[in-house]
């Protein structure tokens, strides 16, 4: 595999989190600032704003000035702060800033590559798989990911976080019982304030075939101020409550987001990450295993590392499916087996999510299996009947 590495921020020429409050939000004290209401009041959201702490590139400021995007621009005071002002190719800039790429309908792409909108029993909940739903409680986010598999909906009030709905979800999943896991996403449902959480976790604990209660967030990235100890305290009444956590790059892994990580999991909440395959972002090897090692550091388990879906106006983020191969070779056996994502690719349609890890069985002889070890040495291995 050619060596490759992305870029990363440069620390030279970044503000800390403090000195970037302080320069851009000269009013705001650090109290404010580990608000996460007021990060969310004061978001960056246009080319205007955008262009106070960062020097656009000319593509950039095009794709802020259209009206083709689809998904709508934020970012969080916070994870602005993570951006790289000079670097355009910077990889978490490159993330939530959006270029004119977007703008194109590459061959395969969709507006719903995951054929949502045709599983949909009622409208906030997606049931493709037998035994477990996705309830999509809200369509905001703090943040918003140009590469987002919902950005046909996320942030334009497709799926608001509003009771009726709710209610309309949860009967759907009282009145089916084959349902045993419920994972709250969107949108972000951490944008929801704690009492709202708390009372649909509390209808959802109601329902004796509910097993497990899973809340999808990119929030420990994007916002990690939103877990605060009267978060974890709530959500830690309502076990086995597990969170799938979203997380790119290693930028990513403050000690802002430790913090957040460390509140969840010491309430008992196990955390699994989920990343999206992204060229120019996460797509070399060192990137990928200082990601999945620091994960580890954070407790967070390396859950899915996601081929990016066939999104309209993603074509600039996607890889090969031999890349992101190549790239689970260069994790599994080099370090530790926690390390290692399972490699997926979510079947355009609806078919659900499918394993393409790259395979070690190299051929068989009768019953002798040759296996290739991590090194690509071979080894022979007997199987029984
Ligand atoms: C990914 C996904 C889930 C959760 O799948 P797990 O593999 O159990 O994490 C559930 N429903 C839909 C529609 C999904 O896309
Ligand atoms: S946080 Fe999730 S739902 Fe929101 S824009 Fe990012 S990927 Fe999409």
């Amino acid at each position: 595999m050619q060596p490759r590495m992305n870029t990363n921020r440069h620390e030279s020429s970044m503000l800390n989190a403090a000195d970037f409050r302080k320069r851009f939000f000269p009013q705001a004290a650090r109290r404010d600032w580990d608000d996460w209401h007021w990060q969310i009041q004061n978001r960056f959201c246009d080319r205007k704003g955008l262009e106070a702490f960062l020097h656009l590139s000319m593509d950039e400021q095009k794709a802020l000035d259209g009206q083709n995007l689809r998904l709508p621009v934020a970012v969080t005071p916070y994870y602005a702060s993570l951006l790289d002002p000079g670097h355009p190719q910077q990889a978490l800039r490159r993330t939530v800033i959006p270029v004119t790429g977007e703008w194109a309908k590459a061959r395969g792409e969709r507006i719903d590559p995951l054929g949502e909108d045709a599983h949909n029993p009622v409208g906030s909940i997606v049931h493709t798989y037998p035994d477990k739903v996705l309830f999509l409680v809200t369509d905001q986010c703090p943040s918003y990911c140009r590469f987002c598999t919902r950005s046909r909906a996320v942030g334009q009030g497709r799926f608001p976080p509003d009771r009726a709905r709710w209610e309309e979800a949860l009967s759907y999943i009282e009145s089916t019982p084959t349902i045993r896991d419920v994972l709250l996403s969107g949108g972000e449902p951490l944008t929801l304030e704690d009492d709202r959480l708390e009372w649909l976790l509390r209808r959802l604990r109601r329902i004796p075939h509910v097993d497990l209660i899973r809340i999808g967030t990119k929030a420990l990235s994007s916002l990690p101020q939103r877990v605060t100890p009267a978060l974890a305290k709530m959500l830690r009444r309502y076990h086995p409550l597990w969170m799938s956590v979203h997380f790119v790059h290693p930028d990513e892994l403050t000690p802002e987001s430790a913090r957040a990580c460390a509140r969840l999991v010491d309430a008992g909440i196990p955390l699994c990450s989920q990343t999206v395959l992204l060229k120019g972002v996460n797509d070399d090897a060192l990137t990928l295993k200082q990601l999945m090692l620091g994960l580890l550091r954070f407790r967070v388990k390396p859950y899915y590392l996601h081929q990016g879906d066939a999104v309209a106006g993603t074509a600039h983020f996607r890889t090969s499916v031999a890349r992101g191969q190549d790239l689970i070779r260069a994790l599994h056996g080099h370090t530790t087996g926690y390390a290692v994502p399972a490699y997926m690719i979510d079947a355009p349609g609806g078919g659900g999510k499918v394993p393409v890890a790259p395979g070690y069985i190299r051929g068989r002889k009768g019953k002798t299996l040759l296996l290739d070890n991590y090194q690509g040495k071979p080894y022979r291995y007997t199987e029984g009947d």
